[in-house]
Order: C-alpha cells, then sequence, then structure tokens
C-alpha cells in the first residue's frame, strides 16, 4: 500500500512530474507535487513506471 508520504516524496523528486490539467497554477504549489496530482498517476499506479525507480533512489540517501 502507497502511503501518502511517498506519493509526495516521490512526487517532489520526480524527474517525470506532470501536474493534472485541473490544477491551477495556484495550487500547484509544494504541498500539491505528489503523484496523485501527476498525469501520470492511472488507477493507483505510475504509467510510465518512475515511481519504484524514484522511491529506491529516494531509500538510498
Ligand atoms: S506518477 Fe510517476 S511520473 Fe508522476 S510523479 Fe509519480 S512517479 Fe513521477
Amino acid at each position: 500500500m502507497v502511503s501518502r508520504q511517498q506519493l509526495q516524496s516521490v512526487g517532489r523528486n520526480c524527474p517525470g512530474y506532470a501536474p493534472i490539467e485541473t490544477m491551477t497554477n495556484l495550487e500547484e504549489n509544494e504541498e500539491n507535487v505528489r503523484c496523485d496530482t501527476c498525469i501520470h498517476w492511472v488507477n493507483g499506479r505510475c504509467d510510465i513506471d518512475l515511481f519504484d525507480e524514484v522511491l529506491e533512489s529516494l531509500d538510498q540517501t
């Protein structure tokens, strides 16, 4: 199960992050940068398979 904390940590550190269209520039602040506000987050997973990669790179720091 992916935690909200993980969604946020990965989103902030992901090179592929792209905000969904419904996010306005105002909402696009650090707090809202998460996988679940990214266009690549589909059905609870990253559709370009960056999630695990970024999560692993975080674990090593
Ligand atoms: S959904 Fe994928 S591309 Fe988007 S921030 Fe998360 S890991 Fe990165």
